[in-house]
């Protein structure tokens, strides 16, 4: 068996805790298994075909190897080996048992029960091995059942030689059977396999489709679809707990020019600096996204008018202090920001309907500042429509 050092602690990952139980488990399954075959043991010193301390040998035997397999992945030790599971190992074992008996069976036919009973474990392989390895396993049932013989033969000729050619037939049937079964198990398995890295591919898929459905293409962070489902846990944690919570509008001034200016792509150069500029300012706790255009949403949990307030600021003030010099020197980029304070029951479209309006306050009273929804003048025309228009800004 191959041995490789371990990389990690049975006891530190819960992946690998979760298949040593498993291996647990699938022991426990064969030591049943055993215990079957024990009944056919059992029948067999009914029927006088063995000695009563064969029935005895046969489940301390048993016991003895599931003991040993059991110990092996209690300590960790199969970790180290390439199949950590170690099926052709328990295959292999498995076959002693059987061996066992067969060896003291007074009538040689009796033998093609056991034979029998001995392909049982060569099926677990289907779900493990591939075809060169089942035909090692093969070979060494082959090996096994042949020393079996010779052994017979050895202590008591006459069972073999009675019908020699019935035991050679015998023989080449066994290892046909085992041979077919290793490359029929060796296919289902390669099958398996195959099952495996497909479904791996497509839960890496699936992951980068779910990643892609949240994140703006543009600019890396959150897009609107994602600000929205945000919002909306957002609020009802808000409401569960009574904690405050603010949204803030932001929209980069004069962007038009930058893009008639320099051009389309540099517009987007800039998109992508202020919104990894102000994602860098934001806590765990907040979402940071595009919201649409050159507009952005900061989510902020747990924080109150006043607090955002003094948040938006700093943002404000860190964009100013963003270099845009390799498009032209001593070019400066501001925003205008529109802040609001979540309100008990209201709807998600109401806070970013009072966030616009303070937003739209910014931009119409000289922009590159932070208004707020106090700020809000009664004749604001948003307030008095109650709409959100936002291509109809000055
Ligand atoms: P204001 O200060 O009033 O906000 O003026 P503004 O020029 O920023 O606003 P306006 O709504 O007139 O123009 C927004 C511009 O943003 C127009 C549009 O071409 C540009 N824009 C929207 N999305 C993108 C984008 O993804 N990339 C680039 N480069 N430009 C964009
Ligand atoms: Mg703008
Ligand atoms: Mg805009």
């Amino acid at each position: 068996m191959t041995v490789k050092s371990p990389t990690t602690s049975a006891f530190d990952d819960p992946k690998q805790a979760r298949n040593q139980r498993l291996r647990k488990r699938r022991l426990g399954m064969s030591f049943l298994s055993y215990q079957a075959t024990l009944a056919v043991v059992i029948l067999c010193w009914l029927a006088e075909l063995v000695p009563a301390h064969v029935v005895i040998e046969f489940f301390l035997l048993s016991l003895l190897i599931n003991g040993a397999f059991f110990l092996l992945i209690h300590l960790g030790i199969n970790l180290r080996f390439r199949d950590p599971s170690m099926t052709g190992a328990q295959m292999v074992a498995s076959l002693l048992p059987p061996i066992w008996v067969m060896y003291f069976l007074e009538v040689a036919q009796a033998r093609t029960i056991f034979l029998l009973i001995a392909i049982v474990p060569a099926l677990y392989g289907i779900l493990a091995l591939r075809t060169r390895q089942f035909l090692g396993v093969a070979f060494a049932y082959l090996v096994l059942y042949g020393g079996l013989v010779l052994a017979i033969w050895l202590t008591r000729p006459a069972l073999i030689m009675e019908k020699l050619s019935i035991e050679i037939i015998q023989v080449l049937a066994f290892a046909l059977v085992m041979g077919q079964i290793a490359i029929i198990g060796g296919y289902i398995s390669g099958l398996r396999k195959e099952v495996r890295e497909r479904n791996q591919e497509l839960r890496a898929a699936m992951q980068q489709i779910r990643e892609l459905a949240h994140v703006d293409e543009l600019t890396g962070v959150a897009n609107r679809r994602r600000l929205m489902d945000v919002l909306t846990s957002e609020i009802n944690r808000c409401r569960r707990s009574r904690s405050p919570l603010s949204i803030a509008l932001l929209d980069i001034d004069h962007f038009k020019r930058i893009n008639d200016r320099f051009g389309h792509p540099a517009g987007d150069a800039i998109l992508r600096r202020v919104a990894c500029s102000v994602d860098e300012r934001m806590r765990d706790i907040d979402c940071f996204g595009r919201y649409g255009g050159e507009e952005f949403m900061m989510i902020l949990p747990q924080t109150d008018l006043k607090g955002a307030r003094t948040k938006a600021e700093r943002v404000c003030q860190s964009l100013r202090e963003t270099s845009c010099d390799s498009l032209q020197q001593g070019l400066q980029i501001t925003a205008s920001v529109g802040v609001a304070q979540y309100r008990d029951s209201e709807l998600a479209e109401d806070v970013i309907q009072r966030a616009d309006e303070a937003l739209y306050q910014a931009k119409t009273t000289g922009r590159d500042r932070v208004t707020d929804e106090r700020q809000l003048s009664a004749s604001s025309p948003l307030r008095a429509t109650n709409t959100v228009d936002h291509d109809n800004r000055a």
